[in-house]
């Protein structure tokens, strides 16, 4: 590593005590998707005190900004998210489920690290870029409600990543990794069937049951299921049944559905097909369908230039270092969960070295997964998230950096109890390093730009981002939606 560089990292050492602060207030006020005013305060007060130019209210949304520094040369972007989980509210390092307050949310992504690792990789490339005098730009994007709110649609929405260069992000969790896996573009709708209420006794010919209309339209979905694309996702959940009384013609029933594919186009189709299932139960049952769009989120375009130069800096930047202490408070809370195959089981399933995967299989139960995982191939995986959205805008690659004790499942308990403690902070710090010395490699040397740009627009076919989310949809989770974790 150059001399430049490793002094632009210690930047992030300096103000670790600083980094380390936001971090834990965050975690101390968890506030779920689009209601962060804390965490974007926070924030925005914070980069104006490190030196970089706050633009509040991004997208028209209350709770995104960014923070800016330098004005011309390639822009680099860092994501930033701090949204916490409904009803996952826990006692600081406890080792049994202890809610802090009850049904309070909590940090069980481990969002408060996420953003403030983001922050501190932005610190250190502003540093760079001040120490040596050169052209460039690098911008922290502080992006609300990624659980279930898809915050970057929005913002992408409004144009906010058109003019970066390229983007870096990772996420907490219990593996040191590359991420290569595609994720599913997705749709969320909101269906409200109404109908008309009556005895159901004593005048049910004038009862129009908008439950009834719910489960036909769930039984007509379970049928399309057939006819979809093997690789699409139909979920749903009934979030208002009606009512509780069954001597009562429910007026009003409500379900979710969370709708995903790989491919933008698949989705639309499939979108129509529910609607129209939808519209047809409301016709058999005399009752009426309001479609509420919800959010949408676009699929990850994968970038392998990007990916190799985050594999090569998680290889070369200093590891976390975690001590003793670390260990033994990981295997106290491994005493805490059942083993089961974990992510990183199925990591070292894809190496195809046979050697290397056996070295891997024999530290799988280290309590904290210290090792660099090989890059992995790409594969498609299932699940979604709205960094797609960005990495249709510009290249983007994203890290997985081990903050806790290995098995520990996400959206766990366990994940928020152990969001305020030195490993986790040592494994975002350790993020930090290795996003900030990727941007500077890239600031080194523009010729992994121009590739990975080439890259995105091979790999799109040039085709430019077409927002999921129509022009007229507001920023919203549903309060009475999300309830429970
Ligand atoms: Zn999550
Ligand atoms: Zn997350």
């Amino acid at each position: 590593m150059n001399h430049q560089k490793s002094q632009a990292l210690d930047a992030i050492d300096r103000n670790r005590e600083l980094l380390c602060r936001v971090s834990d207030q965050l975690w101390e006020h968890p506030e779920v998707g689009f209601h962060e005013k804390y965490a974007a305060e926070l924030y925005c007060d914070t980069l104006e005190a490190l030196g970089f130019q706050v633009e509040r209210n991004l997208a028209g949304i209350p709770t995104a900004f960014s923070g800016t520094y330098g004005n011309d040369g390639p822009v680099i972007g860092f994501l930033g998210e701090f949204d916490a989980l409904p009803g996952l509210s826990q006692v600081e390092a406890a080792l049994e489920k202890i809610p802090a307050q009850e049904s309070a949310p909590g940090h069980g992504c481990g969002h408060n690290l996420l953003g403030v690792g983001s922050l501190a990789a932005a610190v250190a490339v502003k540093q760079y870029l001040q120490d040596n005098h050169l052209p460039g730009t690098v911008v922290f994007f502080g992006c609300p409600a990624e659980e279930g709110g898809s915050g970057k649609g929005f913002m992408a929405r409004s144009g906010v990543f058109q003019q970066v260069d390229i983007a870096f992000s990772w996420h907490p969790g219990e593996v040191n990794s590359v991420s290569t896996e595609g994720t599913m573009s997705n749709y969320q709708i909101c269906y409200h069937f109404r109908g008309v209420s009556a005895h159901a006794a004593m005048s049910p010919e004038q009862g129009r049951s908008a439950l009834d209309a719910l489960e036909l339209m769930n039984i007509g979905v379970q049928f399309l299921r057939e006819h979809v694309p093997t690789d699409t996702r139909i979920h749903y959940a009934i979030t208002d049944t009606g009512g509780s009384a069954p001597g009562t013609v429910q007026p009003y029933a409500q379900a979710v559905y969370l709708l995903r594919a790989v491919h933008p186009q698949q989705l639309i189709d499939l979108y129509d097909r529910v609607n129209k299932i939808a519209r047809g139960a409301a016709m058999m049952t005399d009752t009426t369908v309001e479609i509420e769009f919800i959010k949408a989120c676009s699929n990850v375009v994968i970038n392998t230039e990007l990916n190799r130069l985050m594999q090569k800096n998680l290889e070369q930047v200093p590891p976390a270092g975690f001590d003793e202490a670390d260990l033994e408070q990981a295997r106290r809370y491994q005493q805490t969960f059942p083993k089961g195959k974990t992510y990183y089981d199925s990591l070292v399933d894809e190496v195809e070295d046979p050697q290397m995967r056996e070295e891997l299989q024999a530290r799988a139960d280290e309590p904290i997964h210290r090792v660099v995982m090989p890059l992995a191939r790409e594969r498609q995986g299932f699940v979604s998230s709205d960094v797609g959205d960005v990495s249709w805008n510009c290249p983007v690659a994203q890290i997985n950096a081990a903050t806790m004790p290995a098995g520990v499942p996400m959206h766990s308990w366990q994940m928020v109890a152990v969001g305020k403690t030195p490993m986790a902070k040592k494994g975002m710090l350790y993020a930090a390093k290795v996003m900030a010395a990727s941007a500077i490699d890239a600031l080194e040397d523009p010729e992994i730009i121009r590739r990975a740009k080439e890259e995105l627009l091979r790999r799109t076919g040039g085709k430019t981002y077409q927002p999921p989310i129509p022009a007229e949809i507001q920023p919203k989770i549903p309060r009475d939606l999300f309830q429970t974790p």
